[in-house]
């Protein structure tokens, strides 16, 4: 290749090359380096692991302290595949594995399991750490533009116009959501080229515009457990009942990140066309209209001058009940008492049956996740090697692998990339 320099002098084998310093990246380095002494990890930014420093201390989720079976569940038609790795390293021997580091994580109350507030800006160094003390080499600010192949195998990357020979690749270079934290699409150019098929991307994990404008009067409101019903050109779809956030554009909260990928799925969404797709949000799911009906005319009996505005109270935030007055047309001083039959009912339609038309997905850079990437049809589940390259592997978000809201992300990178580490490690001193 014109150009490009040959490292020459060798110590013990040519390397196993780790391209990408996430967390994927990092586990697959380390976990390698405890088999063989000669791991080679490049990482594009000046410090590894960038998107992981770009997520905010107090919504960072590592795992999920659920069995491994069920985590790999919610991975839908990937289940099967991520098995393997959530397997031989779930959430307890991942616990075990950052324990060692210093880093404990622990449950809040849900399944979602959290770093200490204090210390989660220093995760990624201490996987760096942990990953040099095991004799991995991590070469910093150094992208690699281009990876090698011969026939089926990959012999070497090249970073920075010199060329690495490799024993093996392990390509962990994230998947396209959130660029600004560092993400790119070179780890499905290496796929490409060494003959996968990459699934074609679509955002996920990401806030919904809607059509309707409630602006700052609604910005940053949540609402605890709602229902959502989901429908598309008037057809039901599905619902699910969760955390809802109202922010200045639309809707964002646990619910909608969980099921934005569906969503926009749903939307059909190319430019200005879209199919029409409505959420009915449900604010008081646990008492059905009838029930509401009779509680509210006991209301205006027990206290006739209660107002519109604060007969919810305890049921809906305060922002919302001043859009309803908006909405409904009816003021929100106007005690109970004095409305008619017709108001009565359009109030407890709004309460139960608040609708909003989704418009598209929040830009791409807002995306926590994507739908898409290295086909997992074409990785063997059981060491994360390539059907197509004999020593190549694949860890992470790269792969069209995607988890709902939570620590099932960062499970995967971390499971896959411990067992892609160990299979290349293991494949080397088979040779
Ligand atoms: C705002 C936000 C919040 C999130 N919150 C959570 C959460 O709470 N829980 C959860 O489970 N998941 C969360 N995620 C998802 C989680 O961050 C990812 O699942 C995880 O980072 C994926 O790890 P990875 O190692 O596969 O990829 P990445 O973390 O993206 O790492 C890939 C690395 O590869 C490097 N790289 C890319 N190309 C090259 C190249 N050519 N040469 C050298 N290096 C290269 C990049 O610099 C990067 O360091 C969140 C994501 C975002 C954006």
């Amino acid at each position: 290749m014109a150009g490009v320099k040959k490292v020459k002098k060798l110590d013990i084998k040519h390397p196993i090359i780790v391209v990408g310093g996430g967390p994927s990246g990092m586990t697959a380095a380390q976990t390698a380096a405890h088999y063989f002494k000669n791991v080679l990890l490049f990482d594009k930014n000046p410090e590894p692991g960038k998107k992981l420093l770009s997520i905010p201390p107090q919504i960072i989720y590592i795992s999920e302290e659920l069995p491994y079976d069920k985590v790999a569940r919610a991975f839908g038609s990937k289940a099967d595949f991520i098995k393997p790795a959530l397997k031989i390293f779930g959430w307890k021997e991942l616990s075990a594995h950052l324990a060692a580091m210093n880093i404990k994580i622990s449950p809040n109350g849900t399944s979602h399991l959290s770093v200490p507030l204090e210390i989660a800006g220093e995760v990624p160094f201490h996987l760096k750490d942990a990953a040099e003390s095991a004799g991995v080499t991590v070469k910093k600010s150094s992208k690699v533009s281009e990876i090698i192949f011969s026939g089926n195998r990959a012999t070497g990357v090249i970073v920075n116009s010199v060329e690495y020979p490799a024993a093996c690749v392990i390509i962990a270079c994230g998947s396209a959501a959130s660029p600004s934290s560092g993400a790119t699409q070179d780890g499905y150019e290496f796929a490409r080229k060494a003959g996968h098929t990459v699934v074609p991307i679509k955002p996920a994990l990401v806030g919904l515009e809607t059509i309707e404008k409630y602006g700052k009067m609604l910005a940053d409101t949540d609402f605890h457990d709602c229902r959502i019903d989901v429908f598309k050109s008037e057809k039901f779809q599905f619902s699910d009942r969760g955390n809802l956030t109202f922010t200045s554009y639309g809707l964002a909260g646990e619910l909608v990140l969980t099921h934005s990928a569906r969503i926009i799925d749903l939307l059909n969404w190319s430019g200005a066309a879209r199919d029409k797709v409505e959420i009915h949000i449900d604010m008081i799911p646990d008492v059905d209209k009838k029930e509401i009906a009779a509680w509210l005319a006991q209301k205006i009996e027990a206290s006739p001058k209660i107002t519109v505005g604060t007969v919810f109270e305890n049921h809906i935030p305060l922002k919302l009940r001043g859009v309803m007055s908006k909405i409904m047309r009816i003021h929100s001083d106007k005690p109970v008492a004095n409305l008619s039959v017709l108001e009565r009912k359009s109030l407890l339609l709004w309460v139960k049956d608040f609708h909003v038309t989704i418009k598209r997905p929040r830009p791409f850079n807002e995306t926590m996740g994507v739908l898409g990437g290295v086909s997992t049809t074409e990785i063997e589940p059981e060491t994360m090697r390539s059907r197509k390259m004999n020593n190549v592997y694949f860890a992470g978000e790269v792969m069209d692998l995607l988890g709902p809201w939570g620590g099932y992300n960062l499970q995967m990178a971390f499971s896959t990339g411990y067992l892609a580490g160990l299979s290349a490690a293991k494949s080397i001193s088979k040779e």
